[in-house]
């Protein structure tokens, strides 16, 4: 067996250990003669593993008691929905764009009520954050909707939005537990699991308890209300249980780790490792200005797409794998999340350093 450094931005690396304790338990969990996949999930051996999952993250994040956690499916994507369908009260929310997730989002809303455009960083192919401290809030808006971290181009919120009151909502499916999170600032925050956490399919989505409400709009389909999914602790119908499972254990590998502080610490030196040489090289360049710099994604170019293409194959003949940047960005793209150790990043910059020696006219 041999595994390769995985920079994928989702689904993505997973900790090692995490991996081969589920091949350790696969066809036989604890003791029970089954797999957690052949599990009901109305069963005591279920019940115990969502509940240890949800106090293992309550734990990490310091979720206070006025929080619920729901385990979903539809990824991240059925949020972009079911965001509008259960919060705009008033038919109204403001959106950032700062990027396609966040303009995805935005597009989904509008087919709901009237969704605002109130910044966006378009202007610039979304290299950087906009300035959020005095945006043109809508009086009667419901919420306030920010994708926290950007996937595909590489920045993040490194403070977040003054929202002049109104409800903070974010999608943090690619920083989600890669630092300590105040949640009491946001009123729902919401991350697909496959960038770094678990298996793809699944969103976690926690949301201050008095948002949950029967008050939806007219016409919103029963498995897309939070009401119904909070009432029966996720288990409203059968849950995305392999993936809750999987969570579960990484959520306890976090912890082992030390937990968020940690985890930031080690994600600080990754990523600075990675900048470092991409601020000093003279072929490769960052495309995103330095202030808004995420510790996950990020991407990179030589200016030559003949060169970037020639970079990408020779890498992953090199066991780097993954590093082609998003289809509409092109270029490079390192995603390092949780799971990618640091001998992963040092193998990459030893790599780009040859790569340059080699390249450079
Ligand atoms: C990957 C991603 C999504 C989409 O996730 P799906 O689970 O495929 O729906 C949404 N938002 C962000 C920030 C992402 O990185």
């Amino acid at each position: 067996m041999s595994r390769v450094y995985n920079f994928s931005a989702g689904p993505a690396v997973l900790p090692e250990e995490v991996l081969k304790e589920a091949a350790d338990e696969m066809l036989d969990y604890r003791g029970c003669g089954m797999s957690v996949m052949e599990m009901s999930h109305r069963s005591k051996m279920f019940e115990t593993i969502i509940t240890e999952a949800e106090q293992d993250l309550r734990d990490l994040l310091a979720i206070p008691d006025n929080y619920r956690v729901l385990f979903l499916q539809g990824g991240a994507s059925l949020q972009f929905s079911m965001i509008p369908m259960n919060l705009m009260k008033n038919g109204v929310a403001d959106y950032i764009i700062t990027g396609q997730w966040a303009n995805k989002a935005y597009k989904e809303a509008c087919i709901y009520g009237k969704a605002n455009a109130i910044a966006s960083s378009a202007d610039k192919t979304y290299s950087y954050i906009p300035d959020c401290s005095d945006l043109p809030v809508s009086e009667d808006a419901d919420y306030v909707y920010i994708c926290e971290n950007n996937t595909i181009y590489g920045t993040k919120y490194k403070t977040l939005p003054n929202t002049k009151g109104k409800t903070l909502v974010a999608d943090v499916s690619s920083c989600f537990l890669s630092e300590p999170m105040d949640v009491t600032r946001y009123g729902l925050v919401y991350g697909g699991v496959q960038k770094n956490i678990g298996p793809a399919g699944m969103v976690i989505v926690i949301i201050r308890e008095d948002l949950i409400t029967e008050d939806t709009l007219p016409g919103t389909p029963t498995m897309m209300k939070y009401k119904i999914h909070a009432d029966a602790k996720s288990l409203y119908n059968t849950p995305p249980a392999y993936g809750v499972y999987i969570c579960g254990k990484v959520f306890k590998w976090l912890k082992a780790m030390g937990g968020l502080e940690v985890m930031q610490q080690r994600n600080i030196e990754k990523a600075k490792i990675l900048y470092d040489f991409l601020d000093a090289s003279k072929l490769f360049h960052g495309t995103v200005v330095k202030e808004d710099r995420s510790l996950m994604n990020v991407p990179f170019v030589t200016g030559d797409a003949a060169l970037d293409a020639k970079f990408v194959a020779e890498s992953k003949a090199a066991g780097l794998e993954n590093l082609k940047g998003h289809r509409t960005v092109g270029g490079m793209r390192a995603s390092i999340y949780n799971a990618m150790p640091i001998e992963g990043v040092r193998a990459l910059v030893e790599f780009m350093e040859k790569f340059e020696k080699e390249n450079l006219k």
